[in-house]
């Protein structure tokens, strides 16, 4: 498989708003945008650094992976995503080498990307996330 760059550091909060005024006051950041992702019970907000992107998630259900991931862990970085050439390569090539898949198909994520996420269990404790961007090929 090819990893080009870290898309992007998925970083789990309670308030969105609140975590917002955070990035943008003190670190000078501007959230670009901000999504709900309704298959992962998440809204989501966007910050641009260099090549990479942080993505803060607020649940939107208690029982949704993100709330539940708070519930225990608390605040704080739920995610890393590497942004792969092509993400049904890399996934195959993951599990044919005894990796857990939590997708075993690329589904949609938040900005038209297709993801996939990785067990942390057989990724020494990180969630681990493949993203492509095919829109960008054309
Ligand atoms: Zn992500």
């Amino acid at each position: 498989m090819e990893l080009t760059h870290i898309e992007h550091i998925g970083i789990a909060v309670k308030n969105l708003e609140q975590a917002i005024k955070y990035y943008e006051d003190v670190l000078g950041l501007k959230c670009y945008a901000i999504e709900e992702v309704k298959d992962q019970k998440v809204k989501t907000a966007f910050f641009q650094i260099g090549k990479t992107k942080l993505e803060l998630l607020e649940s939107t259900d208690p029982k949704g992976p993100v709330g539940q991931f708070i519930e225990k862990k608390g605040e704080g970085i739920h995610h890393l995503a590497f942004a792969v050439q092509n993400i049904e390569q890399a996934l195959e090539e993951a599990e044919d080498k005894g990796l857990r898949l939590i997708d075993q198909n690329p589904r949609k994520g938040a900005e038209g990307l297709d993801i996939a996420f990785l067990h942390p269990k057989s990724t020494f404790g990180v969630l681990t996330e493949f993203c492509e961007n095919k829109s960008e090929e054309g």
